[in-house]
C-alpha cells in the first residue's frame, strides 16, 4: 500500500520565498527550478529523500540565528534556554526511537559523526578494519583522500566473489591478523542486512571497538524494517537525511559509559557551535519517525526496492547479491553492454536520476538505485515495475526516443507530487 507522508500535509505558498524572490531573484530562480527538477524527474539516488514541510519549516526558522556552543544547560553563550529545550527534545526522541542510552544530535553531517566517533575511541596511527572502498566502504572508512585514510591505518575487508555478501571468515581472519583498535561495519551500497551480532563477536575476540556506520539503513531501523546495531555496537554513527527523511545532518548513539567521550569528541574537539535550526528539524523528524505511518513507509521502501530489483533482473540487468533487503539496489548493466557512467548519463537524460557505484571485482562501475524518495512520494510496486521498464529502455534510447521516455517519466512522477499543493 503506498504511503504518503511528506506530501500529506498541504503547504501554503511560502511568504518567505515570495520575499526572497523580490530581494534576490537569481537565487529564488534556482530554488524554483530545483523544486521543479525534483518534482518532474525520478529521484532514485539512494541517499536522497523528500523531507516533510514541518522539517523544512524548522530549518528555515529563526533558530538559525542562535549561537549555542556546548550542550543544554552548559552553553558558552547566553540566551540558550529555548534552544536547549529543542536539543533536549531531539536527544530524548532519538534515544527513545532507537532504544539508545545516549544520543548526540550535534554532528553537522554523517562524516562529522564518523570523525567524532574515531576521535572518541582512537589515536592517530591506530589500525581500523572496515569495508574496503572498492566493495562499498565510505570515504570516511579509509580513503587516502579523506582524513580517515591519512590519520589511521585502515585495513579493508571485502565481499564474497560469488554471493556478493560480506565475507565474515575474511573479517575474522583479518581481525586476528591485524588486531584493529576498531572494526567499522556499514557501507554506501551494501543492499543486505548487516549481521551486527557477528561483527560484535569478532570485535570481542580481538578486543576491538565496534563502530556501526548505519547512515543508509537508519530510517529502516527507525521504522522496524531493518535490524538495529544499537544492542551490538559501541558507537552508532548515522545521518538524519537519507531513508530517515530528516534534515541533512549527523547523529551518534552510544552507551552511558562512552557518553562523555562522544560528547567531547563532537564539541569542542571537532565542531564549534551547534546548528540549532537543524537540531530542531532533527527533533521533528524523530517524532515523525516514531509514528505507525513512518513504519509503514519504511516497510514499503523495502517492498518497492525488492520489486524494482526483480524488475531490473527481468530486463536482463544483473543485480548485486541477487536482490535487496533494504532501500538500496546495486546493479551491473555491463552485461547489457553499458557501463555505469554511461548508464548514469543516459538515464538522467531520460529523467531517471541515480548514482554510479563500485562493482566488487569489476573493472567498470555499476549503478546504485534507492527507493526512499519515490516511496515518500507515494509510489508502490506497480510504479516500480514501470520504472524497471523505463530503466532498460533508457539504456539504449537515442534521439527522439530519449524525449519520449523523459515525458513518460515526467508523467509517472507527476502523479506523485512530493509536495502536493505547492
Ligand atoms: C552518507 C554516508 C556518510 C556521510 O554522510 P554525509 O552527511 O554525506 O557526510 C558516512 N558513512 C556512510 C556509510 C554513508 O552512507
Amino acid at each position: 500500500m503506498p504511503v504518503r507522508t511528506a506530501g500529506a500535509q498541504r503547504t501554503e505558498a511560502s511568504p518567505q520565498l515570495d520575499a526572497l524572490a523580490r530581494q534576490d531573484p537569481e537565487i529564488a530562480d534556482v530554488i524554483a527550478a530545483e523544486a521543479a527538477r525534483q518534482a518532474d524527474s525520478l529521484q532514485l539516488i539512494a541517499a536522497e529523500n523528500f523531507t516533510s514541510p514541518a522539517v523544512l519549516a524548522a530549518l528555515g526558522s529563526p533558530l538559525a540565528n542562535k549561537y549555542a556552543e556546548g550542550y543544554p544547560g552548559a552553553r558558552h553563550h547566553a540566551g540558550c534556554e529555548l534552544v536547549d529545550v529543542a536539543e533536549r527534545l531531539a536527544v530524548d526522541r532519538a534515544k527513545a526511537l532507537f532504544g539508545a542510552e545516549h544520543a548526540n544530535v550535534q554532528p553537522h553531517s554523517g562524516s562529522a559523526a564518523v570523525l567524532a566517533a574515531y576521535a572518541a575511541l582512537l589515536r592517530p596511527g591506530d589500525t581500523v578494519l572496515a569495508m574496503g572502498l572498492p566493495y562499498g566502504g565510505h570515504l570516511t572508512h579509509g580513503s587516502p583522500a579523506n582524513f580517515s585514510g591519512r590519520w589511521f591505518d585502515f585495513v579493508g575487508y571485502g565481499v564474497d566473489r560469488e554471493s556478493g555478501l560480506i565475507d565474515h571468515d575474511e573479517v575474522r581472519r583479518l581481525a586476528h591478523e591485524v588486531r584493529p583498535k576498531a572494526i567499522v561495519c556499514g557501507s554506501i551500497c551494501y543492499p543486505r542486512h548487516i549481521d551486527y551480532a557477528r561483527f560484535r563477536e569478532v570485535a570481542d575476540e580481538v578486543g576491538a571497538y565496534l563502530i556501526a556506520d548505519a547512515a543508509h539503513p537508519m530510517g529502516l531501523i527507525a521504522g522496524g524494517a531493518a535490524p538495529s546495531p544499537v544492542p551490538y555496537a559501541d558507537v552508532v554513527c548515522a545521518t538524519t537525511h537519507k531513508v530517515l527523511r530528516g534534515p541533512r545532518g549527523g547523529l551518534l548513539l552510544c552507551g552511558e559509559e562512552l557518553a562523555e567521550r562522544i560528547d567531547r569528541a563532537v564539541f569542542p574537539f571537532t565542531q564549534g557551535g551547534a546548528q540549532m535550526h537543524t537540531i530542531a528539524a532533527k527533533a521533528v523528524a524523530f517524532r515523525e519517525a516514531a509514528t505507525p505511518e513512518f513504519a509503514a513507509y519504511a516497510h514499503q521502501v523495502v517492498a518497492n526496492a525488492r520489486m524494482l530489483a526483480a524488475g531490473l533482473e527481468t530486463e536482463g540487468c544483473t543485480v548485486l547479491t541477487g536482490g535487496t533487503d533494504t532501500h538500496l539496489i546495486g546493479a551491473d548493466p555491463t552485461g547489457l553492454g553499458v557501463d555505469g557512467r554511461t548508464a548514469r548519463g543516459r538515464l538522467a537524460a531520460a529523467g531517471l536520476v541515480l548514482d554510479t557505484c563500485a562493482l566488487p571485482y569489476g573493472s567498470a562501475r555499476g549503478v546504485r538505485l534507492g527507493t526512499a524518495a519515490v516511496t515518500t512520494q507515494g509510489m508502490g510496486e506497480a510504479e516500480m515495475a514501470r520504472i524497471a521498464v523505463l530503466f532498460a529502455a533508457a539504456l539504449y534510447a537515442e534521439g527522439e526516443e530519449v524525449g519520449t521516455l523523459r515525458a513518460e517519466a515526467a508523467e509517472l512522477v507527476g502523479r506523485f507530487p512530493p509536495y502536493p499543493g505547492q
